[in-house]
């Protein structure tokens, strides 16, 4: 039986129009508009296409987009002094640096230095704390682990006392996913490169997120029969057949996990629209911490 398809352009297209609605009422009732601020430092072409699509969506939804085009040789004082005008600027709700920066600049000491209530990445390690202590929730949560929560809640995936198995630690993506799904009353489990039986983890999972960086790596024949899966993995693959000569594909290998699986996400149109879409959901929220409503 072929598993449910989690349509995460349409669930992101869901939550956008939540925004949108938002932030429109926003400008009603108190007259205000909330502003992003995305800074991009030098001319890594993936970045570029990120920063792009996040100032697109700000301007679909209403809210003010502040580009900042930055020299890859800044240096650390300047991108820092940069930040902190950011931070005092009033038309400024929230602050994206986008990463990876380039090697001479210190990601954590820039990252620490942004306000936390404009901390709409929520990579600020007090928002990451806060995600980590029981009792205690974050001013933001991390994008692309928020999107991942969003999917499994909006296809109706049930959290509590679930068997939850992540694959890989990253700041970004696992660690955060797997902290946000023990909050959900979820039975976690990390695993990484050192993990000794992938597999055999694997196949305990009623639910599975992939965040590796290594094309269809885990394959039908791994998961357990039924279990939800969401691919965050975004790969490139050779495929002479497209004009650009690679295709995209995620951590998981679709075609044989979708006879398994209860419910998936495909790669590209899974988890990647909703990083964006939390990202535009945050920064709203950002607005609603500057106005105290
Ligand atoms: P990282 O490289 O930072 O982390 C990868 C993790 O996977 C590490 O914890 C690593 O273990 C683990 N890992 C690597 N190889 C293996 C293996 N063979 N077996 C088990 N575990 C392994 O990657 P990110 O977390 O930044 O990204 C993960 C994927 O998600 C990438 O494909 C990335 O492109 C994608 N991504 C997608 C986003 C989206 O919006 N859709 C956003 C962000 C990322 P260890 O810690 O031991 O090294």
């Amino acid at each position: 039986m072929s598993a449910q398809i989690i349509d995460g352009k349409e669930i992101a297209a869901q939550v956008h129009e939540e925004v949108r609605l938002a932030v429109a009422k926003m400008k009603e009732t108190h007259n205000y508009t909330p502003g992003l601020a995305t800074v991009l430092v030098g001319e890594d072409t993936a970045s570029a296409t990120y920063v792009r699509m996040k100032r697109k969506a700000c301007e679909e939804l209403g809210i003010r987009s502040i580009g900042r085009e930055i020299p890859a040789n800044i240096s650390q004082a300047e991108l820092m002094a940069l930040v902190t005008e950011l931070n005092a600027d009033p038309a400024v709700n929230g602050i994206l640096v986008q990463l990876p920066l380039p090697r001479h600049l210190n990601e954590e000491a820039i990252l620490n230095a942004i306000a936390l209530e404009k901390d709409v990445d929520g990579f600020h390690p007090v928002n990451i704390g806060r995600l980590a202590m029981k009792g205690r929730d974050p001013l933001f949560i991390p994008c692309t682990p928020y999107g991942v929560m969003v999917l499994l809640e909006k296809s109706g995936v049930k959290v509590s006392g679930a068997d939850a198995v992540i694959v890989g630690r990253s700041n970004i993506v696992g660690l955060p996913v797997a902290m946000l799904l023990q909050k959900a009353n979820a039975t976690v489990t990390i695993c990484h490169s050192r993990t000794r039986d992938l597999a055999g983890h694997i196949r305990q999972a009623d639910i599975l997120i992939a965040a590796i960086g290594q094309a269809e790596m885990i394959t039908g024949d791994m998961i357990k029969p039924g279990a939800t899966v969401i691919d965050v993995g975004t790969n490139r693959k050779d495929d002479p057949s497209r004009k650009r000569g690679y295709r995209l594909v995620g951590d998981v290998d679709f075609e044989s996990a979708k006879e398994v699986a209860g419910a998936i996400t495909p790669v590209p149109g899974g988890v990647g629209p909703m990083t964006i879409a939390m990202l535009m959901k945050n920064t709203y929220h950002a607005a609603e911490l500057a106005l105290k409503i």
